[in-house]
């Protein structure tokens, strides 16, 4: 299903001409994140993550060639995973996902303002294509991912001068 998703984000990248504002792989990455986490919950992304995990196991020390490939790192993408999926819902996975070691504890306090950006990204880049069943609800969520972005850019801010006063 994450890798549906993913490819799924480049074909909505590739057939809407979506405006995109970083990498088309890192995009695709996002919306398997973006479209799972919404709609399945969090069984694709931890599927990813073990998958992903494995493969970067498999790979051994990162090769130029990994490091010049149009894919993030395959370990960093695992991280990537946990930490969108960590970030929706931080009560929730805080335990399984960051008390557990399996998400740093130096990038877990990143993850929710990170989340309310895809999820507000992948919404308003995807609103002037909703359909017309589909408009009340997607505008909705449009809105509350907006309202949610805020509201974590300022408690990262706060976040980010505790960690700073604490050191
Ligand atoms: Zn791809």
């Amino acid at each position: 299903e994450f890798i549906f998703g993913h490819e799924m984000g480049h074909a909505l990248q590739r057939q809407l001409l979506l405006a995109n504002l970083g990498l088309e792989e890192d995009a695709a990455d996002g919306f398997a994140s973006f479209y799972t986490v919404n709609e399945v919950g969090p069984g694709p992304s931890l599927a990813a993550a073990i998958l992903f995990d494995e493969i970067a196991r498999k790979e051994g020390v990162p090769t130029l060639e990994g490091m010049s490939s149009d894919h993030p790192v395959t370990q960093q993408r695992a991280f990537n995973f946990l930490c969108y999926l960590e970030g929706s819902d931080p009560k929730k996975y805080q335990q399984s996902l960051v008390d557990s070691g399996y998400l740093p504890k130096t990038r877990a306090p990143l993850c929710p303002q990170a989340w309310a950006m895809l999820d507000y990204g992948w919404w308003t880049q995807l609103q002037p294509h909703f359909s017309a069943a589909f408009r009340a609800r997607g505008d909705q969520e449009q809105k509350k991912a907006h309202a949610r972005l805020i509201a974590e850019t300022e408690a990262l801010a706060k976040r980010i001068d505790e960690i700073r006063s604490s050191q």
